[in-house]
Formats: structure tokens, sequence, C-alpha cells
């Protein structure tokens, strides 16, 4: 539930797939049907129930698939979280500032996690792999919305899969502080 103590952010490397929170971010595509990068990790270890449960929302509320920028949950299946909130980054363009929805991403998750009622959740590197945003612009975009989020959620975790990006989002907090 919302806080009035302030939320304490997190940086770690590692697989989001292992992280014990309440709910966990994926950067998943607009089908919501499941894809590579961390969508695929994470319908691998949470199993078929995360699936079942896009479709269904397929079937309703987006059937022509999920907007970038804009989140929405399911069941984490057999995942150490309670729920997966899926948010669709954008494709990143060298001629297009994409940069509001990358931020919708953060923003919007935290604010499903907090109707949630989330204590914990973890994000990935949204946008930095397939869809190919440089990691250190990412990260800035990553740090600066989760600040103007503060107090939606207790305890915000990144968790980077190599070292590159770590270091890159340990910068852009450093800068955002
Ligand atoms: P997008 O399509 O939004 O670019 P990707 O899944 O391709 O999403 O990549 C997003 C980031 O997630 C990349 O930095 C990638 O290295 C990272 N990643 C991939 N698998 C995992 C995982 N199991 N845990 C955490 N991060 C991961």
């Amino acid at each position: 539930m919302a806080t009035d103590n302030p939320t304490q952010i997190t940086l770690l490397r590692g697989d989001i797939t292992e992280e014990h929170v309440d709910a966990v971010v994926n950067a998943a595509n607009s089908s919501l049907l499941g894809g590579g990068g961390v969508d695929g990790a994470i319908h691998r270890r949470g199993g078929p129930a995360i699936l079942e449960e896009c479709r269904e929302l397929r079937g309703s509320h987006y059937a022509n698939g999920l907007p970038a920028g804009q989140a929405v949950a399911t069941t984490a299946g057999d995942l150490p979280a309670r729920w997966v909130i899926h948010t669709v980054g954008p494709v990143y363009s060298a001629a297009q500032d994409r940069s509001g929805l990358l931020a919708s991403c953060f923003t919007e998750s935290l604010r499903v996690a907090q109707e949630l009622g989330a204590d914990s959740v973890a994000f990935p590197a949204i946008s930095t792999g397939v869809y190919s945003w440089p990691v250190d612009d990412a990260a800035r975009i990553a740090a600066r919305s989760v600040r103007t989020a503060q107090r939606t959620v207790p305890d915000i975790r990144f968790v980077l899969f190599d070292d590159q990006a770590l270091s890159a989002f340990e910068a852009a907090f450093e800068r955002e502080a």
C-alpha cells in the first residue's frame, strides 16, 4: 500500500525471474503473447498460467494488443512473485523522441502496482534489448520517472541482466539523486 515513508530503490545485477517481490514487471510486446528476452524468460519460468491470462486480456480489454507505454497485471504463475505487470516499451527511434512512452512504462507500472497493493516491484531495463534503446538514456529515463513517482511503492528494484546495464543505472540514479 502507499506509504509516507520514502521509497527504497535498489539496483542489482541478476535474473528478474528469480526475484522475490510482489510484482515483476515484464518488458512485453503489444501482442501480450510472449516473445524473446525477459518476456520469454518470464513465461518460461512462470509457466502457462501467465499466457492463459494474457490470452484472456486479448479476448477482452486488449483485443488489439497493449499499446506502448501502458501496463496491465496478470498472475505470476510459478514465479516467486504474486503478479506480473506487463508493459510495452517503445522501439527506439533516432528520428522520433519516444521517451515519454518509455517514462510512461515506469509510471503506469507503478500505478498498477499501487492499485494491486504491491509493496515491492522489480523492473528490468525496458526497451534496451530487442527494442534497441541506448542503455544510458533508458537508465536516465527510468531514474527520472521513478523519482517522480516516489512513494507509490515502498520497495522498487531494478534487476539488470549484465554489468554494463548495472553501471548505466547506477550512474543515472546517482545523477538523479
Ligand atoms: P525490449 O523488447 O523491451 O527491448 P528485451 O527483453 O529484449 O526487451 O530486453 C530488455 C532488457 O532485459 C535487456 O537489457 C535484457 O538484457 C534484459 N533481460 C533479458 N532477460 C532478462 C532476465 N531474465 N532478467 C532481467 N533482465 C533480463
